[in-house]
């Protein structure tokens, strides 16, 4: 079939696969680029489809030649609709994987379940006996309690108060003032039974306890903080909460691991074009003026480049730099004064007039695109491309 891509809201519902095999190859092509990193040898990454998850996964891989298995929650094609782009990246990483001599498998699954947890232990029992690094990058929003079945749903909002401020609509390039109303403690409460670190302390225990943790085992999970103008909306919001609760599970994760020499560590990355951030208000326009304030101090960094360097000069460096809360930070560059006095100036002209000069909206738009395999020059969206595409270890 030929593939465009079409929208429900803000979620793009169609995705292409030749378009997402080319953006995991680039991927794979920095990575290759770069020098090999002395990091980890069996790897499992929760989350390993999309953004920062397929990231450290071409990491691990590329850059230190590890073994992996990916766990994530993908659809394949069926009935005339196309698979999700994360079943495309997965389905390409694996066969750039094999044809590199590198082994790879995934789990397609529920990873908040206790079945996935189950086989993904039953996998790395079977293939690699232990695994030395875990990548939690889980982002959903839902979650089933596995010992109850409740449902748990996640909310975007603040904390209180109403936030007010400006937002945009990617497509349009349309600045708004945008009203969000506060969470309830219902929804509080369920955002951080979602996003928190509830079930990363699942996964940690039953991975210990089956005895698939090598010494010295590293696991990492990624939160963000960012600056002032998306406080409301972010650190001090509904999901910010959710990762103070993941910063605690990662201090009882690190005792947890003390009997196996290993660590544990909370990333704060960078704010960046994925699913998951685009779905939240206010945060496009913020990341709009920031690629463009990065792009011009030559600072850019999209999910590749903070994964690698996550691994080569923070993970696996001869010691690992951690903040006043033992917090390794590669939103440092982000964070810098002089890219957040730049930000701010140009969040305080932005309107639709100005949009299109002032920000990188443009660059936040086809990179959104990107995500799904679209506006790659290199691809031709006209030809006929099959869109049942399997993934080697699951098909
Ligand atoms: P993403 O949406 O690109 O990836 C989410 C991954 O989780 C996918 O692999 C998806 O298949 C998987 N997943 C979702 N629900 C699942 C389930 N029930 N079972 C198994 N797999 C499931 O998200 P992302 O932006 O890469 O976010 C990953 C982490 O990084 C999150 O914790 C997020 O808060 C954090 N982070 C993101 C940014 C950003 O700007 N995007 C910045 C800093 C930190």
């Amino acid at each position: 079939m030929v593939i465009k891509p079409k929208f429900r809201g803000f979620i793009c519902t169609t995705a292409h696969p030749a378009g997402c095999a080319h953006h995991v190859r680039q991927q794979i092509e920095y990575v290759k680029s770069q020098k090999p990193v002395q990091g980890p040898k069996n790897v499992l990454v929760i989350g390993a489809s999309t953004g920062y998850g397929l990231a450290s996964r071409i990491t691990a891989t590329f850059g230190s030649g590890a073994k992996t298995i990916g766990v994530f929650f993908e659809r394949p094609a069926a009935n005339n609709r196309t698979a999700t782009a994360g079943w495309y990246n997965t389905a390409a990483f694996e066969q750039a994987a094999s044809e590199a001599g590198y082994y790879a498998k995934s789990i397609n699954g529920d990873a908040f379940s206790n079945e996935i947890k189950r086989q993904t232990i039953d996998l790395i029992k079977q293939d690699l006996g232990q695994v030395d690094l875990v990548v939690y990058s889980l982002a959903s929003p839902r979650r089933v309690d596995p010992e109850t079945g409740e449902v748990y749903s996640s909310v975007i909002k603040p904390v209180g108060e109403p936030f007010s401020n400006k937002t945009v609509d990617f497509h349009s390039a349309a600045v708004t003032d945008v009203t969000i109303e506060p969470a309830s403690e219902q929804e509080i409460e369920h955002t951080i039974k979602v996003m928190g670190g509830e079930d990363w302390e699942l996964w940690m225990n039953a991975l210990q306890e089956a005895g698939v943790l090598a010494e010295g085992a590293v696991t990492v999970a990624y939160s963000y903080i960012g600056p002032e103008i998306t406080h409301s909306i972010y650190k001090a919001g509904t999901i910010g909460l959710a990762k103070d609760h993941l910063e605690a599970s990662a201090g009882r994760i690190r005792e947890q691991l003390q009997a196996l020499g290993g660590r544990a560590y909370i990333s704060v990355n960078k704010a960046l074009v994925t699913q998951s951030s685009s779905a939240i208000p206010v945060v496009p326009l913020y990341i709009s003026l920031l690629y463009k304030v990065m792009k011009e101090k030559n600072l850019h960094e999209g999910c590749i480049e903070q994964m690698y360097r996550l691994f080569a000069e923070r993970l696996y460096y001869e010691s690992t730099s951690v903040d006043d809360r033992g917090r390794i930070r590669i939103d440092d560059w982000e964070m810098r004064e002089d890219v957040q006095e730049a930000v701010l100036a140009l969040w305080n002209q932005v309107d639709s007039d100005n949009i299109r000069s002032i920000s990188d909206i443009e660059g936040f738009r086809v990179e959104f695109f990107n995500l799904f395999g679209f506006e790659f020059p290199e691809i031709s969206y006209e030809d006929e491309v099959e869109a049942e595409v399997s993934i080697p270890s699951i098909a």
